[in-house]
């Protein structure tokens, strides 16, 4: 158990990889605080599933991109143990579109929910943790943070985005013991990618070194080593779970 006694938050865990993440690290005997927007039903089962591993678990409405529901899933996590060491800022939408037909709302969502999202909860996050002298924070990427996409100038800019903040937080917060880190996952199959079509599933797989498309505990394993003791030497990096698609 490598995480026992730890308490740690993963927003968006309601499905998909943030569920995956939430059972990764329960399994590793963290408590684990959740949040979620619409899907509070999925969020109880996972906390349900957490909770089998022993753990204490909950759930909380709180919309990332929304400042006040970010100081209310903090507090209620630090209900748990009185303090947070891990942070997983996974919660994350797309609305895709082309850019001379993309709204301000849409780029605008998605910057709130993605990039917004992830500072909130890092600030929050951060001053636990300094006066804690531990930490661990990754936020999930994306594999086209790095490439850029054609009609996801919002949702790419969000994912570049965040690979900034990480660097920069790791460089504020490395003295203080904290790890700061992104992991960019290429397709993985989700609600998120089961808008695609099988034949483009299909054309994405071809042009995946690995040739298939990825699963959520291919991130979440990820995002658990991250936070082990394994890699306390680690801070600033992006690791890429995409089958081989960027190198
Ligand atoms: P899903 O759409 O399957 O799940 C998204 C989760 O985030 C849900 O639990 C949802 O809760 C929650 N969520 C969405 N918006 C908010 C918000 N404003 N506040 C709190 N929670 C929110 O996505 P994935 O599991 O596929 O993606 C997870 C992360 O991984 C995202 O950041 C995504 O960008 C990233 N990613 C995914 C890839 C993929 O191929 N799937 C590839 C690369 C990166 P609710 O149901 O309540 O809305």
């Amino acid at each position: 158990m490598k995480l026992e006694n730890k308490t740690a938050i993963v927003t968006g865990g309601s499905r998909g990889i943030g569920r995956a993440i939430c059972l990764a690290l329960a399994k590793e005997g963290a408590n684990v605080v959740t949040c979620y927007t619409k899907g509070a039903e999925a969020a109880e089962e996972t906390v349900s599933m957490c909770r089998e591993y022993g753990v204490q678990s909950l759930a909380v409405q709180a919309d990332v991109s929304v400042g006040k529901d970010v100081e209310v899933l903090f507090e209620e996590a630090l209900k748990v143990t009185g303090t947070v060491e891990i942070l997983v800022n996974n919660a994350g939408i797309t609305r895709d579109g082309l850019v001379m037909r993309m709204s301000d709302e849409d780029f605008n969502a998605v910057i709130d929910t993605n990039l917004k999202g992830a500072f909130y909860c890092m600030r929050a996050a951060s001053k636990l943790m300094m006066k804690k002298r531990y930490g661990r924070i990754v936020t999930i990427s994306s594999v086209v943070g790095v490439t850029g996409n054609a009609g996801q100038i919002n949702y790419a800019a969000s994912k570049a985005g965040v690979i900034g903040m990480t660097k920069s937080m790791a460089k504020e917060l490395g003295s203080r013991n904290v790890t700061v880190n992104a992991v960019a996952p290429g397709f993985i199959t989700t609600d998120m990618t089961d808008a695609l079509s099988a034949q483009v599933k299909e054309q994405l797989a071809k042009e995946i070194p690995l040739s298939r498309l990825g699963q959520p505990d291919d991130v979440a394993n990820a995002v658990a080593f991250l936070v082990s003791d394994e890699a306390s030497y680690i801070t600033g990096q992006v690791l890429h779970v995409d089958g081989g698609m960027v190198m």
